[in-house]
């Protein structure tokens, strides 16, 4: 599995990072980015659509292999 931030999406909530914080950094605005590549280890697959869920500008996305 394989996630993204759309940055234009973004309003920096940041609830992405509190929710899974080994799976996003943000900035000083708030405004979130995927770790790395944004590739997620199978035993965070489900902290990361947790995120997708909970993400009130569905700016997390994932990607298709
Ligand atoms: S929850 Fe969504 S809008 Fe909020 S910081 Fe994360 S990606 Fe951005």
């Amino acid at each position: 599995m394989r996630i993204r931030v759309d940055p234009d999406k973004c309003q920096g909530h940041a609830r992405c990072y509190g929710l899974a914080p080994d799976l996003f950094d943000v900035d000083d605005y708030g405004l979130s980015s995927v770790v790395g590549d944004g590739t997620v280890p199978p035993e965070l697959e489900d902290k990361a659509r947790l995120a997708i869920a909970n993400c009130p500008e569905f700016a997390i996305e994932e990607l298709a292999d």
